[in-house]
């Protein structure tokens, strides 16, 4: 075996990138595994740009794959931080209906939580008071005491030294570009070649798996979530977790309120059409070429409606302004005011695929094979929760599983 030639290759080195790479380690410790990344580090998209929130598995029907690696996955990731020293908090987290309207998916809700084993229960509003005291009081309110916190950079840099230490070899600023033949690759350094390869590539995903001549019925329409702050003299108002009722129908859990692993409460994020993969200023990251590709396929959203897109992108996009942020905020906190909210740096992409044949947005995680690949479409949340457990059921459906 030459120098640049893997048992298994790594496209990305996300949190998907670093389990699969843990996963595969753990059951094969002689294989020579490599993982490449575009950027100089790991953890520099999704995976440390969210919310790190550590998911119960409330919002997913039983029968998805996401309900079934989100708890378990949460499980095993709090125990790997206890494990290495890293900061995670299971603080508990409430869901508050705030008009007559969401009751049914509060139903929904408790019902998945049934069929999924979860620990979440309706609560009165004298409980949800003693839980969260500034939260807005409504029609339901739902507890999830095993929701938890973390500090998801630093499972991020802990797994990537682990790997190194266990002879994994991390290729950075390697992007893949195409295949070079059967069993290899050509990336911005050179050819490599692999035996198997995964492609853990997020929100390029789709764009390296059109290459094996797969994803073909995907499109990615990137979402971008933007955070507000609480200063620190509100902070008080959130004790751990308060979120909205979702819209079932969409892959979004809605603005919600979250003190992280630091103590800070973070307002956020939005689900703003973005106008490409890494567009997370205003203009930041927009290359021309992917922003007509992208905005022809919103266009189009737009005007089928599906979804009811239309009226989802004015909300969002109206967010951009403040004024409309915190009116998202005073729903869930009633008391909270503009002067509270502070802005801050962080935001995140999610890679978002829509079906081209059925017109709709995927919900749930995608794998795709060849021969020697397997491809992980649509890692949204919650791929980071999920990622242990993930990283299994990613390994088990390949044919080295
Ligand atoms: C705003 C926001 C909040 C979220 N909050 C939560 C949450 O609270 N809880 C939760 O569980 N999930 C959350 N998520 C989802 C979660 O962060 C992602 O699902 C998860 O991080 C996806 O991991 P990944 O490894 O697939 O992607 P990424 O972390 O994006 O990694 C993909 C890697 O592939 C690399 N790459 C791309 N193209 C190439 C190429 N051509 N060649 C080589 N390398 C390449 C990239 O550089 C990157 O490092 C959130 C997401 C967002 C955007």
């Amino acid at each position: 075996m030459t120098e640049n030639s893997y048992d298994y290759l790594i496209v990305g080195a996300g949190i998907v990138g670093l389990t699969v790479a843990h996963e595969l380690k753990t059951r094969f410790p002689a294989a020579r595994i490599g993982i490449l990344d575009k950027e100089a580090n790991a953890g520099v998209h999704a995976s440390g740009r969210n919310s790190g929130v550590l998911h119960c598995g409330i919002y997913y029907g039983s029968d998805t794959l996401k309900a079934k690696v989100c708890a378990v996955g949460a499980t095993r990731m709090m125990g790997f931080a206890q494990e290495h020293g890293i900061p995670c908090s299971k603080s508990g987290k409430v869901i508050v209906a705030t008009s007559d309207k969401e009751l049914p998916t509060v139903e929904r809700l408790l019902n998945n939580a049934a069929e999924n084993g979860i620990r979440a229960w309706r609560i009165d509003e004298k409980e949800l008071m003693e839980i969260e005291p500034y939260a807005a009081r409504g029609p339901a309110a739902i507890y999830s005491p095993d929701t938890a916190v973390i500090d998801s950079r630093a499972v991020v840099n802990r797994l990537t030294v682990l790997l190194e230490q266990q002879g994994v070899q991390f290729l950075w600023r390697n992007g893949f570009k195409k295949i070079g033949g059967p069993g290899e690759i050509v990336t911005d350094q050179g050819k490599l070649s692999y035996g198997y390869l995964f492609n853990c590539a997020g929100a390029y995903a789709d764009v390296v798996a059109k290459n094996f001549g797969l994803a073909e019925e995907y499109a990615l329409v990137p979402f971008k979530g933007i955070y507000w702050k609480l200063r620190p003299e509100a902070e008080h108002l959130v004790r751990a977790n308060i979120y909205p009722v979702p819209d079932i129908d969409l892959p979004f859990l809605g603005v919600h309120l979250t003190r992280v692993i630091s103590g800070d409460v973070y307002v956020g994020p939005t689900a703003i059409p973005a106008l490409g993969r890494e567009n997370y200023g205003l203009i930041e990251g927009i290359r021309p070429l992917e922003a007509m590709e992208v905005g022809y396929r919103l266009a189009g959203m737009y005007l089928s409606n599906r979804h009811n897109f239309r009226h989802m992108a004015h909300l969002e996009i109206s967010k951009y302004l403040k004024h409309n942020f915190v009116a998202a905020a005073q729903r869930l906190l009633p008391s909270i005011t503009s002067e509270d909210m502070i802005p801050t740096p962080k935001a995140g992409i999610r890679p978002q695929l829509v079906n081209l044949r059925e017109g709709k947005l995927e919900m749930d995680y995608i794998f795709q094979h060849t021969e020697h690949s397997t491809h992980v479409l649509n890692a949204i949340s919650p791929a980071f929760t999920s990622s242990f457990a993930f990283a299994e059921m990613i390994v088990n459906s390949s044919k080295v599983g």
